[in-house]
């Protein structure tokens, strides 16, 4: 997921649109936020997908409802690579901070203010 996009919807717990427009489907037939999150699923059958669909939204719905941890109120968000199924893989939660991704996001934020500073030098 591009970080422009990330940015754009910042204030989501799913800015990816898992939950609310896409989702994955197993090969046992069961629906999911995406390919990465292996919890919660839902069964297609007997219900039909659109019984899964609304649980599986309902379900997204309610994590935006009770959000508010780390990753969506972090100053880092823009230089990270950071999205909830990298949360859920961590730690089984959706927002919490990923220590390795914080390390190679404070890098990539020291680095690009690096390059800032050496074409400021050039203009000068
Ligand atoms: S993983 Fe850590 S560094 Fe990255 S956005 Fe979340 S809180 Fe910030
Ligand atoms: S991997 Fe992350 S960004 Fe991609 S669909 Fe899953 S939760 Fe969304």
């Amino acid at each position: 997921m591009p970080i422009a996009k990330k940015s754009k919807n910042k204030g989501r717990v799913f800015f990816c649109g898992a939950g609310a427009c896409q989702a994955a489907i197993t090969p046992r037939g069961e629906l999911k936020l995406c390919l990465m999150i292996e919890s919660p699923r839902f069964k297609i059958l007997p219900g039909g997908i659109k019984t899964a669909w609304k649980r599986l939204s309902g379900f997204s719905r309610r994590i935006e409802l009770s959000r508010g941890r780390d990753c969506l109120s972090c100053r880092l968000i823009e230089e990270c690579k950071w999205c909830p199924a990298r949360s859920w893989l961590y730690d089984r939660s959706f927002t919490s901070c990923v220590p390795e991704l914080k390390i190679q996001a404070l890098r990539r934020k020291a680095s690009a203010a690096k390059k800032r500073k050496k074409k400021q030098k050039i203009k000068e």
